[in-house]
């Protein structure tokens, strides 16, 4: 079973078999989310779809949903803090 190192739970975990149907995101979530985090993701869906009553034949719809899924599988155009964090160092004497 291939590997991912995932952003989602920042884990290493099973990589994505399944094909997804996500056009151009299917390489980047393939390459960055394992495949439980993508289950809880397909879960998740469903709820967003009934709790914004998403009409999926939309643009906007389609559009909402992504977004949603790019913030629960922390993708993309989320600011990426980690690598900040990992180099902040606080200066002495401040
Ligand atoms: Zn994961």
């Amino acid at each position: 079973m291939p590997q991912v190192q995932c952003v989602t739970c920042g884990q290493s975990g099973d990589a994505i078999t399944d094909t997804l149907f996500m056009g151009r995101l299917e390489t980047e979530i393939k390459a960055k989310v394992c495949q439980p985090c993508w289950k809880k993701w397909e879960a998740m869906r469903v709820m967003v779809i009934n709790e914004y009553q998403v009409n999926l034949g939309d643009e906007s719809g389609r559009e909402l949903v992504k977004k949603q899924m790019k913030a629960f599988l922390k993708l993309g155009e989320q600011a990426d803090t980690s690598k900040l964090d990992q180099n902040y160092r606080p200066q002495p004497g401040n």
